[in-house]
């Protein structure tokens, strides 16, 4: 996830240009660059860093003037954020300029039978493949820009919004768009290009938002002609007007950056599988893993080091790696880990989990793992970040920036990622079939759908939020997989309404948090079909019998439940060691809107921080 910004027509392009990024740079602040045509030539200037840092460093590297000029800044995913990976890039003639936000997840070989064709390459990333794919296009075929990239694009397999223009035609501006977003103002003989309408709200409020698998041609002072990507057919544009304020097309309309994160989920987990979760080759391909495999394989446990919702998430990669893989795993918090002298031996893998990668617990914690020459492995969301440099591998999450200092994304993304690894391994030692195997890939991959559905359930949320958002209390209760879901739930709406609340395995409120129970105590139990649902059923009678308020998360279609408890919550059914993806999507809900209730600042609570980076 990144942001992108273009303009073209008959205004100074650099100040819109500049500011949108500003405006975009909730989208990522890696690094960030400006490509800007001047009549004569291309002016490039990038640079790691904020947009700030772009502005101090373009304004004395090159001269600002020029009509068409496209920017982005950076939420990187291949190759570390330094200068030369910082976008925008050049293709090889230096003719082609672009900017792009997504992932090419074939980009490996294209770069290899680019370079077969003679192609360098400067930085490590798949854009700067893509670009030298267009001009190999537009050079081979003798066809136009806009061609070029039509017939590039069918040649990639991943997600983008690009932007891309030729030195040569600095009259138009080619973008398409396929699992990226890209919206295009229109204003008076000009047009805006950006990844939300934020740069261009105060210049036009008539704006087209490019479909999936479309690209457009955009002629300066002319027209703009929209075609599908896969056979060219022409488009008719349907323009829209804008409606938003600022502030709410930043947060795409949502009140809170929370809950933009929290419906982002599909996507994300959509963009974590991207290029490793292959059901069709019945593979999957994580290169930490595949290229370590023998350390993982010879590993006699893993041990988790992790803090906050990355630790609840490293619980729940506990229960399957020991279930499919059959490895025995240890879950730590960090923070006891470091300091208290455990034993840890070369034959130890070590999984770090971290959202930022900067956790200074965490950090510290994969130092100590390494000087006893334990293997550690990192699962971070930010690339090039501590915690991935000090690794010996690792897999990123890309769930995109996550600015709602409470996590939601983050978590189902590390889940995700953790599960990829543990069926890779329990594939390669053989703790699975390959029917077993098949079948978990499908159903991984119906997973975004899913989370749409148990999205659906935020009207209902609502409504319960309402009816409990003043209890001083609160117990969430689970089994199984679903034992670290409850912990979670409990965190979030601790973090972001200061309502206490415990999370528990279901069996252990017998001894001693039943005590607690009465008609004042909301309890949120995890009841899904599969793994132990007739014990937590007793469970829920348990409760019952003390008259405890119930608020059930069960299986669609779910009838025991239903007649026992005070509300329930449906999510779809999947397999079970799945359902922490779908059961943690109205607890998530429930704590915001429990907080947004209670006037609570969500997305910055009191106390907390976003990247702990103290210990
Ligand atoms: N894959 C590109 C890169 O890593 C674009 C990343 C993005 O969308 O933020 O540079």
């Amino acid at each position: 996830m990144c942001g992108i910004v273009g303009y073209i027509g008959h205004r100074e392009a650099y100040p819109i240009v500049i500011k949108g990024l500003q405006r975009l740079e909730y989208r990522g602040y890696d690094s960030a660059g400006i490509a800007l045509y001047d009549g004569n030539n291309i002016k490039l200037s990038k640079t790691k860093g904020k947009v700030s840092d772009l502005k101090d460093r373009l304004e004395s590297e090159i001269s600002t003037d020029g009509t068409l000029g496209i920017g982005h800044t950076r939420w990187a995913t291949h190759g570390v954020p330094n200068d030369v990976n910082s976008h925008p890039h050049y293709s090889n003639s230096g003719d082609l300029v672009i900017i792009h936000n997504g992932i090419i997840e074939n980009y490996d070989s294209l770069r290899k039978e680019l370079i077969k064709r003679g192609y360098t390459f400067k930085s490590d990333t798949d854009t700067e493949v893509l670009v030298n794919l267009i001009e190999d296009v537009k050079k081979n075929e003798k066809t136009k820009l806009g061609k070029a990239v039509q017939i590039a694009l069918n040649q990639v397999v991943g997600a983008y919004a690009i932007a891309v223009f030729d030195k040569n035609k600095p009259n138009e501006i080619v973008v398409a768009r396929l699992g990226s977003p890209l919206a295009i103002g229109i204003g008076d003989d000009e047009f805006f290009i950006a990844s939300d309408a934020s740069p261009f709200i105060e210049y036009t409020k008539n704006a087209i938002y490019l479909e999936d698998e479309e690209m457009a041609i955009i002629r300066r002072g002319k027209d703009i002609k929209i075609r599908k990507i896969k056979n060219d057919a022409l488009v008719d544009p349907y323009i829209q007007e804008l409606q938003l304020n600022l502030e709410q097309i930043e947060k795409g309309g949502y009140d809170h950056f929370m809950l933009k994160e929290i419906y982002e989920q599909p996507d994300a987990i959509l963009d974590t599988f991207r290029g490793r979760l292959l059901s069709n080759e019945a593979m999957i391909k994580l290169a930490g893993v595949e290229d370590n495999m023998k350390k993982f394989l010879a590993a006699d446990r893993i041990i988790v080091v992790a803090c906050g919702t990355s630790w609840h998430a490293g619980l729940v990669a506990e229960y399957i790696f020991e279930d499919l893989a059959r490895i025995p795993v240890e879950v730590e918090y960090a923070s006891e880990f470091r300091y208290r002298n455990p034993v840890i031996t070369e034959k130890d893998v070590v999984i770090a989990i971290s959202q930022s990668g900067e956790t200074a617990d965490t950090l510290a914690a994969i130092k100590l793992a390494k000087s006893k020459d334990a293997f550690v492995f990192g699962v971070c969301n930010v690339v090039g970040s501590s915690i991935a440099r000090e690794t010996d591998a690792g897999a990123y999450t890309h769930a995109g920036p996550e600015i709602g200092v409470a996590s939601t994304k983050a978590f189902t993304t590390q889940i995700t990622v953790l599960t990829l690894m543990a069926l890779r391994l329990a594939r390669a030692k053989g703790t699975i079939s390959s029917s077993e195997f098949r079948h978990h890939l499908i159903e991984l991959e119906t997973i975004p759908s899913k989370v749409e559905e148990a999205l659906k359930s935020d009207t209902y949320v609502q409504t319960i939020a309402d009816i409990y958002k003043d209890a001083t209390n609160f117990l969430y209760l689970g089994r199984g997989f679903n034992f670290p879901v409850a912990l979670e739930g409990a965190l979030k709406l601790k973090e972001i309404s200061y309502i206490h609340a415990e999370g528990y395995p279901a069996a252990e409120m017998k001894h001693g948090p039943i005590a607690l129970i009465d008609e004042n105590m909301p309890i949120v139990v995890i009841a899904t079909k599969k793994g132990h649902y007739e014990k937590v059923v007793s469970n829920i009678q348990e409760i019952k019998s003390r008259k405890g308020k119930i608020i059930g998360i069960v299986t669609k279609g779910d009838k025991s439940v239903k007649d026992l408890a005070d509300h329930v919550i449906e999510v779809p059914e999947t397999i079970e060691c799945l359902t922490p993806l779908l059961t943690t999507i109205p607890l998530q809900l429930l704590s915001y809107h429990i907080a947004v209730m209670l006037e609570k600042n969500v997305d910055q609570p009191r106390n907390l921080a976003k990247s702990v980076t103290v210990e």
